[in-house]
């Protein structure tokens, strides 16, 4: 186990401490997204500067960047400095149908939340679907500029819009037949929002794996959406992105083994916490957990073998270390590098539940005195999570 010191909420200064502790479990040297900065403060100013009049209009946009509706706030709703509910209610006042459209994207976060916390680890089912084709270059062409411009902005701000998601993902199944697990993988290493829940739905979605349609990226979408880009393509005379792709052939998966990960619906408590232990899930101030302790010094474990397991890329790290600085200013933070069961099993821990299986398995080693419910915009029902209208037929029935 091994305790680090605190870091300064500063970028430099968090970067160096990243390269100086992290420095073996990423591809050096560490850099943070020029997009985005960690922190509740950067948080609530983005949730704050956010305008959702026009969202249903252009929240497809996709180029110039000043046309883009999107919000931006996925990142800290990833790490629960947003909460689902808080967003929900910062857009109420709006125009109806930017503010209905806006809500419908939350709800689908939350499908993927409760879609994961069902079905776990069955979520990575694989696909047996032969590649098409070699595809040339790193699994996209990037003599293309519509797809070199989108892996540039995803390696270099770690974000895209949900529209050039879709391109990237269709163009990695449905066009060339690639494994969707390896470019979910690819995409969960570089986005700052980056979770199994959305990553894995967004790219079954995309495929078409348990559903009936795939998403085929082609010009159209290109020309639709980033006007001007085919203008500057070598190959604009000869697009080889020009017709749609064929749909890819339906092979059907086996029901999946369902688990539940939901979490209790009250706090849960066996013992007397000394301290609260904090996951990259939840790093809000108002964190359930960190606030019902108020007085207690906060912790946080840098996993290291998940961690090298995973090589993200260095701007998540860059990110969570910020967010833990400026953290460091309100409370008692102490940060370690190691095992989460190793580095507590002598603590006695106030936490909050975290429904993916991650979370599971390290609170069986660290066996928390008290676990605070997840913060869920919709409270889980038994019903179907198979499609995102029949999951909401089910949390919203009355
Ligand atoms: C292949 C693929 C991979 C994806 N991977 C992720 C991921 O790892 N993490 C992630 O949070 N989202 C993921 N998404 C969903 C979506 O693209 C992003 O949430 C969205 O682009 C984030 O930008 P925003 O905050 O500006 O979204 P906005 O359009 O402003 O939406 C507001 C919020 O609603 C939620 N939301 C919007 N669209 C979706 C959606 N389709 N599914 C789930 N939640 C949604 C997000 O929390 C988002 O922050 C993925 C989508 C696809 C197609």
């Amino acid at each position: 186990m091994n305790l680090l010191p605190r870091p300064i909420a500063d970028r430099a200064a968090v970067q160096s401490w990243v390269d100086t502790h992290l420095g073996h479990l990423f591809d050096g040297p560490a850099v943070g997204s020029p997009s985005f900065r960690g922190g509740q403060r950067a948080a609530d100013a983005a949730l704050a500067r956010f305008d959702v009049a026009g969202y249903a209009a252009r929240r497809n946009e996709v180029q110039p960047p000043q046309r883009r509706g999107a919000s931006r706030l996925s990142p800290y709703i990833r790490h629960g400095l947003l909460r689902l509910e808080d967003v929900w209610a910062a857009v109420a006042g709006g125009p109806a149908n930017d503010v209905g459209k806006f809500r419908d994207e939350l709800l689908w976060q939350e499908y993927a939340r409760h879609w994961y916390a069902r079905l776990g680890p069955a979520t990575a089912a694989p696909v047996r679907r032969a590649p098409r084709s070699v595809m040339p270059g790193d699994g996209w062409d990037r003599t293309l500029p519509c797809l070199d411009m989108l892996v540039d902005e995803l390696e270099t701000n770690g974000w895209l819009v949900n529209q050039t998601r879709m391109w990237l993902a269709g163009d990695w199944t449905v066009r060339w037949g690639q494994d969707w697990r390896r470019g979910e993988d690819r995409f969960f290493r570089h986005l700052l929002d980056g979770s199994r829940a959305a990553n894995r739905l967004g790219w079954q979605w995309t495929t078409g794996v348990g559903a009936n349609k795939s998403y085929g990226f082609s010009r159209w979408q290109v020309e639709k959406r980033a006007p001007g880009v085919c203008r500057q393509c070598p190959h604009r005379n000869a697009c080889p992105i020009d017709g749609w792709p064929d749909d890819p052939p339906m092979v059907p998966v086996p029901v999946p083994v369902e688990v539940d990960l939901s979490g209790p619906s009250e706090p849960v408590q066996t013992g007397e916490p000394s301290a609260v232990w904090l996951t990259a899930e939840s790093l809000g101030a108002d964190d359930p957990a960190a606030a019902a302790h108020g007085e207690l010094p906060v912790v946080f474990v840098f996993d290291e073998q998940l961690l090298a397991r995973l090589r993200l890329d260095s701007k998540r790290l860059v990110f969570l270390t910020e967010t833990l600085a400026e953290l460091g200013e309100e409370r008692d933070v102490e940060l370690y590098l190691g095992d989460p069961g190793a580095v507590l099993e002598e603590r006695s821990v106030a936490v909050t539940h975290a429904p993916v299986p991650g979370f599971a398995t390290r609170a069986a080693s660290v066996r928390p005195s008290v676990i605070h419910p997840w913060p869920w915009l919709r409270t889980p029902r038994p019903g179907s999570v198979r499609s995102f209208s029949a999951w909401r037929k089910a949390v919203e029935r009355r």
